[in-house]
């Protein structure tokens, strides 16, 4: 068994994610950033870049001294005023960190810096002993470093090592680089440099690759991540740190010794309010975050997860904190309230039928206080049980497969006449809705089709629930069974029995 070994997380959302165009935060906004990111527990907050502005400057010195828990670091170029600057800000943190950094591609040397390799080696050799002069732990980083000359890289990193560096970062600046070559890299640089130094990395999302080069990294030796929320960041991005992180967690049979002590119960929180701050929503197929990213909509997916939760879903959201649908009335809930709550449960009532669930809804929660969707929906059972099945399931048939058309044949019952009819669809549950309307005659609009598993394991109960609806009225319909498509039929048939009690038209 081999030891188990952290990797520590760095997260970045306040510096480079804040340079993403159009993402600027206030100090307030900031601030309310670095107390949840130490809620979430990272292991080191980059709170930004002091010398770019005023505004920055006093935002990290603010988080620097009310943030607790997590190492705060500034950014600081490879010059004495930055590097200055940056310890300012940052120096009333309980463990502050000085982040440095210069261009070593020649690229950056020729085009952008115009000066010698030698003259860069000696730039960061004495910015980092500066920094060390004023700061107990400093961060180095040679900045486009995939695109760097191997041995002269390792000159660099030795030299800015030696000048007391303890923290050495492997850029991708540019998003260049692919998953094999950076682990490449990365077992090059570890194998070349003292154990105690510890590597991290930072990667860009030009290609899509920031995620998967910051996991090889860690097979090859990094043991830092530097990463953001929502992955926001300079251009395409940086590595999404929920990303990161989740895919340790999830895959720990293939990271066996590798850990991280991020509470992933708060990276839903922290995503919410990270897009509240800067504005910029989480696309709905955003993995980990994103709205659909636990949402499963085709049958077979709702089948599988029925059956059993693992056969489509690999983690809980739960253990990223999204929370269950929660919803609670008080007896100082009006009649708007309940009205609004009943029409998200798919009841649209009368103004009379409102008025007696009132009645009944404000005697409940005089003696319960709270009153839960559950609560309510006994309500409405109980209220409308006199609701006369019009219809009845008898029986369904279904044929479908590969190079099979779907198709069902249904048997309703209407008091005691059995009405028989057959529909082609788009899957068995559109086949079956199909050959139902054909009997009723009516023309309903199914708008919402859910499924959950009530009991888990081989023979599990489903139980569906669809709305439909019918001139501007919404109606809802329950149904459970073993079998899905029974339930679907069920919940169908109940919707359209209730819509025909409610409007009285047959
Ligand atoms: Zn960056």
């Amino acid at each position: 068994m081999s030891e188990r070994e952290k990797i520590y997380i760095f997260d970045t959302t306040l510096r480079d994610g804040e340079q993403s165009p159009g993402a600027a935060m206030n100090v307030e906004e900031k601030i309310q950033i670095a107390h949840q990111l130490a809620k979430l527990n990272v292991d080191v907050i980059e709170a930004g870049f002091p010398i770019s502005s005023p505004g920055d400057f006093e935002a990290v010195k603010r988080i620097a001294e009310e943030i607790k828990g997590p190492e705060i670091c500034g950014l600081a170029r490879a010059v004495e005023e930055d590097i200055v600057t940056c310890w300012e800000a940052i120096k009333g943190a309980e463990k502050p960190r000085i982040h440095t950094f210069i261009g070593t591609s020649d690229i950056h040397i020729q085009g952008q810096l115009r000066k010698s390799r030698d003259e860069v080696l000696r730039m960061a050799a004495e910015a980092v002993r500066l920094a060390r002069s004023l700061c107990p732990k400093v961060e180095f980083s040679p900045m486009d470093a995939t695109r760097t000359d191997r041995e002269y890289l390792i000159d660099v990193i030795l030299a800015a090592i030696e000048a007391g560096a303890s923290v050495i970062n492997i850029p991708d600046t540019v998003g260049y680089a692919l998953p094999d070559e950076f682990a490449d890299l990365i077992a090059f640089v570890r194998e070349r440099i003292p154990d105690h130094v510890i590597i991290s990395v930072h990667c860009h999302d030009d290609l899509g690759m920031a995620t998967a080069n910051s996991l090889a990294a860690i097979k090859a030796g990094a043991r830092q991540v530097e990463c953001t929320i929502n992955g926001l960041g300079e251009r395409a991005g940086n590595a999404a740190l929920e990303e990161i992180v989740m895919a340790i967690r999830t895959r720990h049979d293939y990271f066996d010794r590798f850990y991280t002590e991020i509470n992933t119960k708060e990276i839903y929180n922290t995503s919410r309010l990270v897009s509240r701050c800067t504005g910029f929503e989480v696309p709905p197929n955003k993995a980990i975050v994103g709205a659909n990213a636990f949402a499963h909509s085709s049958g077979v997916h709702q089948d599988g997860v029925l059956k059993d939760r693992r056969t489509f879903e690999i983690m809980n959201p739960q253990d990223i904190g999204i929370p269950a649908t929660k919803f609670v009335l008080t007896p100082r809930s009006g009649r708007k309230a309940l009205k609004h709550k009943l029409s998200e449960l798919g009841y649209e009532l009368t103004d009379e039928q409102l008025e007696k669930v009132y009645q009944r809804f404000l005697k409940l929660a005089d003696k319960k206080k709270e009153v839960h969707e559950a609560d309510l929906e006994a309500i409405m059972r109980d209220e409308f049980k006199a609701i006369p099945e019009t219809y009845r399931l008898e029986s369904i048939q279904v044929m479908s497969g590969s190079g099979l058309i779907p198709t069902a044949t249904v048997t309703l019952r209407r008091g005691d006449q059995l009405i028989r009819d057959s529909a082609t669809g788009d899957g068995p549950v559109d086949a079956t809705y199909k050959a139902i309307d054909r009997i009723t005659g009516l023309s309903v609009e199914l708008t919402d089709y859910s499924i959950r598993a009530v009991t888990s394991g081989k023979d599990a109960i489903g139980e569906v629930t669809v709305r439909i609806k019918n001139g501007g009225r919404t109606f809802v319909g329950h149904g459970a069974s073993t079998d899905i498509i029974e339930a679907s039929a069920k919940a169908y048939v109940d919707a359209i029995n209730k819509m025909i009690y409610m409007t009285g038209n047959a």
